[in-house]
């Protein structure tokens, strides 16, 4: 009996050791990462002290649905501009969280850039020649077109309806020059954002608002009783801003904005920023420079 418990015993513990034999077989090899360390930029650029920072800082709007809108439901950032800014953090760090957001109204884009306040303004910019005097900007990411939105059932069905009549825009916008020259006789009132512009025209203190038309959809989208009308009048051709004489900053974005573009990856995000909230099919991106495109801008 005694020979028998020593012979079970020794079962047991030939086992057990070979259990841990297997347990503490070769150290497995840690799995590769998928991407490799962002390499550094040149000591002294800009994008170098954004990795150094470890974080980007983006000017977008916060009041603008589709682009640059922070929604009061989840308290979350949304829209094209800011999912653009995830993309292009994505390709600094590997890692679309790591950026931080400000708030930048039209008239404080150019004024955030010059004084280091964000990297990068994505906040619904056209490119435009005067612009371009004060601050870079990437290759075309979006192309919008300016048009008026008015409470459904209103006299005005296009801008030559505006004589007399008082339009909202904001300050520091193509809006605001535009109408400007498209309405002379109009009565142009300017507010800092373009929530505050459809506030005072439900609030009767005017009676359109102008800018762009993917702004103005997406205002519609939330208010049943609005409409555009009148069809573009412009193009706005939007760029990303970037502080002058940032060329590796300048290259990497529009690398961002091509392979979007190339990969499908661009339509996905319109898809799910801005056509499946506005009912919008997504358009094929723009592509080519800004002057080429403005060749075929109305009139
Ligand atoms: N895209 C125009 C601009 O850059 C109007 C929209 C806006 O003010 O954000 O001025």
């Amino acid at each position: 009996m005694k020979r028998l418990l020593t012979f079970f015993s020794w079962v047991i513990l030939l086992s057990l050791a070979l259990g841990l034999v297997a347990g503490c077989g070769p150290t497995p090899v840690p799995p590769t990462p998928t991407k490799a360390a962002p390499t550094k930029a040149p000591e002294g650029t800009l994008l170098r002290k954004i990795q150094d920072r470890g974080k980007l800082i983006l000017g977008v709007k916060y009041d603008v649905p589709l682009f640059g809108y922070l929604n009061p439901q989840t308290n979350q950032l949304e829209g094209f501009d800011v999912a653009l800014g995830k993309e292009i953090a994505k390709k600094i760090f590997g890692d679309e969280t790591k950026v931080e957001f400000k708030q930048a109204v039209s008239k404080d884009r150019i004024p955030f850039l010059q004084q280091d306040v964000v990297d990068l303004i994505i906040s619904t910019m056209t490119i435009t020649e005067a612009r371009e005097k004060e601050i870079d900007f990437s290759e075309v990411y979006y192309l919008a077109g300016q048009s008026l939105l008015v409470p459904k059932g209103s006299p005005i069905k296009s801008i030559a309806d505006l004589e007399g009549r008082t339009v909202a825009s904001v300050k520091g916008s193509t809006s605001e020059k535009n109408i400007r020259e498209k309405a002379p006789k109009a009565n142009v009132i300017l507010f800092d954002s373009y929530s505050e512009c459809v506030t005072a025209m439900v609030g009767k203190r005017a009676e359109a608002v102008t800018t762009d038309d993917i702004i103005l959809a997406g205002f519609a989208s939330q208010n049943k009783d609005l409409t555009l009308v009148g069809g573009l009048f412009t193009y706005e051709p939007y760029g990303i801003g970037i502080k002058k004489g940032n060329k590796e900053l300048v290259d990497l974005v529009n690398g961002v904005i091509r392979d979007l573009k190339a990969s499908g990856r661009w339509k996905e995000i319109y898809t799910k920023e801005i056509g499946d909230k506005a009912g919008i099919p997504a358009p094929v991106p723009p592509i080519g420079d800004w002057r080429e495109i403005m060749k075929s801008a109305p009139k």
